[in-house]
């Protein structure tokens, strides 16, 4: 298992996140991940950003601004359903993760 399957999921979910807020488009995303840390290539990003559409998490549309054209996603009600169910999960393990550790380093 490489480290981008460990990253995944974090990745998907850091995706679903910024769509709740704002529409995404695929160079965005890339520069919003980079800031965190995480050098995804086009070739990387795009099948995730197909997965969750395909998932029903995201829809998607061209938009065209003069001669420019880019693929625009938008988060669905079921991907806003899926982002809090799964913020739940993200916190128990942030707990166990972080918050474990301390007591444990503290002895
Ligand atoms: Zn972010």
């Amino acid at each position: 298992m490489s480290d981008k399957d460990l990253y995944g999921g974090l990745i998907r979910l850091h995706i679903l996140h910024h769509a709740a807020e704002d529409p995404i488009f695929g160079l965005g995303i890339i520069e919003e991940l980079r800031r965190h840390g995480y050098d995804l290539s086009a070739g990387t990003l795009y099948p995730m950003l197909h997965g969750l559409e395909k998932k029903g998490y995201l829809t998607s549309h061209h938009e065209r601004t003069g001669r420019r054209e880019r693929r625009v996603y938008e988060i669905t009600s079921v991907g806003r359903e899926a982002l809090t169910a799964a913020k739940i999960k993200v916190k128990e393990l942030f707990g166990e993760l972080f918050e474990d550790a301390c007591e444990n380093s503290a002895h």
